[in-house]
């Protein structure tokens, strides 16, 4: 989270306020008729309480401060963690800013067999058991290997589960979230637009799957609030 803002950054696809009222108001088990809400500070019999500020856009780490070093992942594995600490121990580190994790795409040391990057429908993951042995992107199921750095040791794939992209982006790639919508666009066999669209639209929330992890680091960082004209 500290290095792309992670799952809580999609809150950046709403405002603050937006994301009290449906806490505290709209979902179906929440029981507030008085719409109490958290407050920065609270006068208890005990004494003051104060809760940090819940800010309108959440920011990655390096937007705040300069970090040394990354260690990617949900949750970083014990085996990147071992390596960054050895390398602390050892006096020997990469040079400031690297991260510890491959500089290759996930895909290029995926196990999978690949073939024909040609998809004619997607599928969630609850609608099919996959092919243990092949690619589970030609398989019509969004991976998100084509943009997410290695160095995970793939335990999600080994699981028979997609990439959801918790590593980032390799540092050639400006915006994980575009580059994923691109290579999922690139797989299309259909030329034809209303057929594509059809297509397009099994992927469910595509903004949230492309940037699960990663939107405050994106190109977009967080959806644009017009402030109303008086
Ligand atoms: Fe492996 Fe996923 Fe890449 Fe396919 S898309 S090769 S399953 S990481």
């Amino acid at each position: 989270c500290a290095c792309f803002g992670g799952i809580p950054g999609l809150a950046n696809f709403f405002t603050a306020p937006e994301i009290l009222e449906r806490v505290y108001r709209e979902t179906p088990s929440t029981i507030n008729a008085e719409n109490v809400r958290p407050q920065e500070r609270y006068a208890a019999p005990e004494g003051e309480l104060t809760l940090p500020a819940f800010y309108n856009t959440v920011y990655t780490l390096p937007d705040v401060v300069p970090v040394d070093y990354y260690a990617p992942g949900c949750p970083p594995p014990v085996e990147l963690i071992g390596q960054a600490v050895e390398a602390i121990i050892k006096g020997e580190l990469p040079p400031r800013g690297a991260v510890f994790a491959s500089e290759k795409p996930l895909c290029e040391t995926c196990p999978r067999q690949k073939g024909e990057k040609k998809v004619k429908e997607f599928k969630r993951v609850h609608e099919v058991i996959p092919d243990p042995e092949k690619c589970l992107l030609e398989q019509g199921i969004i991976c998100c290997g084509p943009a997410t750095r290695g160095g995970c040791g793939a335990r999600c794939i080994l699981a028979n589960m997609p990439c959801r992209g918790c590593f980032g982006a390799p540092s050639n790639i400006v915006d994980q979230g575009a580059a994923l919508a691109g290579a999922i666009a690139a797989m299309l066999e259909s030329k034809d637009e209303g057929e594509i669209r059809a297509i397009l639209q099994k992927v469910a929330d595509p903004a949230g799957t492309f940037y699960r992890f990663t939107l405050p680091a994106s190109l977009l960082k967080a959806r644009v609030v017009k402030e109303e004209s008086a």
